[in-house]
């Protein structure tokens, strides 16, 4: 027996032994499925002598494909693993497509448009097709045809099933835009999975050519497949049958990209003769650690029973770490890894620090960069570096120094205002003959001989601009920001783009608006612009990595799946925002499974740290705990000072839930007497954070309350209509 099997328990082997036939591995975190998958290929080629190329492996990410890789040549012997078919579905699938995509009628050169290509082929069609970009999103049409993708849904049936006039746009909208990928010899991200599909229903003798070479098909983390990935994986594997899946359905997080969790719960229908095994021990974290894990996990109704036993000791218990702000919460755990580090022999690689969305991560950083703490953020670029962000900063540094060109050209047609580039080049020209700036050549631009409609364009442009230097003079970084958003509309498009990524980048130049509240709150004096931009100029520089490979990794929880780290921190864990908002008791599930990915990254210590305060949209916002935080077996959740958790909350979040259930309408007629805030919110029961229903606009979710008694206005982020601010007195809502 190949020796490398004694590394492998006693079902571990066996998965990795039967090589014949489907075979799924439902098991739990950390009880080495990837493991079974690596050593699975290793023995394949090791012991059953199958030719390399014969195996296709497919994984989450390039990440995970290299390292299978690596540990394959090891497991063997260095080169074992050449010739290997691994990586990810659409880096595989763009590598099938180069050798049989003529049979389709393209090249085999053809590119691949990446998200940003493929929206700028969309607002070229839309131009064509004479339909404005306010009037339908740019994104929110790329939304649409990605998901008519891939529910293989072609142009023209979509065009017979649209209702709205989104649909019906949106479906003019893809005809052209299929047709010019195709002219241009290009393929989307979508068309990496959905072509593959095509071909093998033109060309079936390709596909059984393929059926036979992919003698063995192995997939990681098969809950967060979607439609497309599981079509294919099954049409490769209808000649061998030789398909080996693992995953765990408690970590499917992916719903909301397309992922569907049946392609996991329905294998045993597809292939009726699978061996299925589960794996029970968990080799990663200590039994405490699973402990907190399955105990949160079982809330989720909807979820398979799985028994999960740690084979390391008890180990320490999870410490609760309280902070009154996000500052003091990223302080704090720069604090332990300093500490730990010191004292316990860690290093900083052995930390991770997760959170929920991506903007909370500059808080992290900065103080990270304050405290001279290595780290490196993983699924994203940092901060200061992401483009929303260059692009309020660049408008900044150009209210305070109008020479600045390189700022200019990034904002002058941002968001578009139809100055392209012939026009910035004929602004150029006209500079540099009158040996002017740039800016002054724009505002010159009255007398020049330029076009009627490129004249209007720039005066709005120099409105904006001027507009916020004098704002500048007198107001503070957080006045200049606030005007900035509102008269330029950037982060307005961005919410009525709404989908996940313009959300995230909302909530990143939201996160910048809350720092610029805070600088200012904080450095009153004139200078505050060229201070605030100092900052953020050093911090851009700041070199992330400091010592080779040994840095904190910081991280969305999304990002970490499959990864495993000695410390963990679970930072912002407040209700609102892990769980982020949810509508519906499936979304608050997925918020829950993300919980229980997190905490089993951890090898033997975890931290879940809450701040009682935030700033959101540029105001501090009081927070409450997170419901997971109470989820997890108070016997083994400690305070800092190691005193015993208790839970005694529970209960009133549970009534809590129970009244939001029961639809209570919220008071109209508010105290009309005076008095602080505080008390006129509890008249009404609005707070920030309070789940309303409003007969118009469906459920939402208050952001703050303003003014009291008749007059009292509350801003509502609702579900499906964004943010409204309604007079609460007429607005009818009811409690959720
Ligand atoms: P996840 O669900 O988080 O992806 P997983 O089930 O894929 O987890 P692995 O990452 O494969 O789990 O394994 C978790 C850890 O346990 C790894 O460090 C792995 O090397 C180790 N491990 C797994 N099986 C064994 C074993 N039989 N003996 C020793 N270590 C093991
Ligand atoms: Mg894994």
């Amino acid at each position: 027996m190949i020796d490398f099997l004694q590394q492998l328990n006693d079902v571990q082997r066996q998965a990795v032994q039967t090589t014949e036939g489907p075979v799924m591995v439902l098991a739990g975190a950390g009880s080495g499925k990837t493991r079974v998958i690596t050593y699975r290929i290793a023995y394949l080629i090791g012991e059953e002598n199958v030719a390399p190329h014969q195996i296709l492996a497919l994984t989450f990410t390039n990440k995970a494909a290299n390292e299978m890789r690596q540990r394959v040549d090891e497991l063997l012997h260095s080169g074992s693993s050449r010739g290997l078919w691994i990586g990810t579905f659409h880096s595989i699938f763009a590598r099938l497509l180069r050798n049989y995509i003529h049979l389709i009628g393209y090249d085999g050169n053809f590119s691949i448009y990446d998200s940003d290509d493929s929206k700028s082929l969309i607002r070229q069609v839309m131009k064509e097709l004479n339909i404005p970009v306010d009037a339908v999103p740019v994104n929110t049409v790329q939304g649409i045809i990605s998901k008519a993708k891939n529910s293989f849904i072609l142009p023209d049936q979509f065009h017979a099933q649209a209702s709205d006039y989104n649909g019906q746009k949106a479906a003019q909208i893809y005809e052209v835009y299929v047709r010019k990928l195709r002219e241009n010899n290009a393929l989307d991200f979508d068309d990496l999975l959905i072509k593959p599909l095509e071909l093998f229903q033109a060309q079936p003798a390709v596909l059984e050519q393929l059926q036979h070479y992919f003698r063995y098909i192995l997939i990681d983390e098969y809950q967060d497949t979607n439609k497309a990935q599981y079509l294919v994986a099954k049409s490769l594997a209808a000649k061998h049958r030789n398909i080996f899946v693992v995953g765990d359905d408690a970590q499917s997080i992916y719903s909301w990209r397309g992922a569907d969790i049946t392609n996991i719960l329905n294998f045993q229908d597809d292939y009726p003769e699978a061996s299925v095994f589960k794996l029970v021990e968990n080799y990663r974290s200590t039994q405490t650690i699973l402990q907190a894990a399955n105990g949160v996990i079982k809330r989720n109704r909807r979820q398979i029973e799985k028994e999960l036993v740690s084979r390391q000791s008890s180990g320490e218990p999870l410490t609760l770490l309280e902070s009154f702000n996000e500052k003091r919460e990223a302080e704090k755990v720069g604090e332990y890894i300093r500490t730990w580090k010191l004292t316990k022999g860690f290093d900083y690689k052995d930390f991770a620090v997760f959170y929920r969305t991506n903007a909370q991560s500059r808080v992290l950083e900065d103080i990270f960069r304050m405290d001279r703490i290595p780290y490196r953020i993983f699924g994203s670029v940092s901060f200061y570096k992401r483009k929303e962000i260059k692009d309020a900063v660049a408008y900044l540094r150009f209210i305070r120094n109008d020479q600045d060109t390189e700022s200019l050209l990034r904002i002058i047609n941002f968001p578009p205002r139809k100055i392209g580039e012939v026009s910035i080049g004929k602004l150029r020209d006209y500079a540099l003959t009158n040996n002017s700036s740039l800016y002054e050549a724009i505002l010159k631009a009255e007398e020049a001989d330029f076009p009627a409609r490129l004249r209007n364009a720039l005066q709005g442009f120099i409105a904006v601009i001027e507009q916020l230097k004098d704002i500048a003079k007198e107001g503070s970084v957080y006045d200049v920001l606030s005007a900035l958003y509102e008269s330029t509309g950037i982060t307005s498009l961005l919410q009525a783009e709404n989908t996940p990524e313009s959300m995230a980048r909302y909530e990143n130049l939201q996160e910048l608006l809350s720092m610029a509240r805070d600088f200012s709150d904080h450095n009153e004096g004139t200078n505050g612009l060229n201070d605030f931009l100092n900052g953020i100029s050093l911090a851009t520089d700041y070199e992330e990595v400091q010592e080779d490979d040994n840095y904190v990794s910081l991280m969305t929880v999304h990002a970490a799946k499959g990864l495993e780290f000695p410390v963990v921190f679970i930072t912002g864990l407040e209700e609102r925002l892990f769980p982020l908002n949810y509508y519906e008791s499936d979304e608050l599930e997925e918020e829950r499974r993300l919980f229980y990915v997190a905490v089993t990254r951890a090898q033997q210590k975890v931290f879940l740290s809450w701040a009682k305060s935030r700033y959101y949209y540029g105001q501090p916002q009081t927070c409450m705990k997170s419901m997971f935080i109470d989820e997890v077996d108070s016997s083994i959740l400690i305070t800092e000072s190691g005193k015993k958790q208790s839970n005694g909350s529970v209960s009133e979040k549970k009534q809590s839930i129970e009244r939001c259930n029961g639809r209570t309408p919220v008071p109209s007629s508010v105290s009309k007497s005076g008095g602080n805030s505080s008390s006129d919110e509890r008249s009404s029961g609005l707070k920030s954070g309070t789940r309303v229903h409003h007969a118009m606009f469906g459920p939402g979710i208050v952001l703050s309350v303003q003014g009291t008694g008749e007059r009292q206005k509350a801003k509502i982020k609702f579900r499906n209509v964004g943010e409204k601010t309604l007079m609460v007195q007429y607005a009818n809502l009811t409690f959720e």
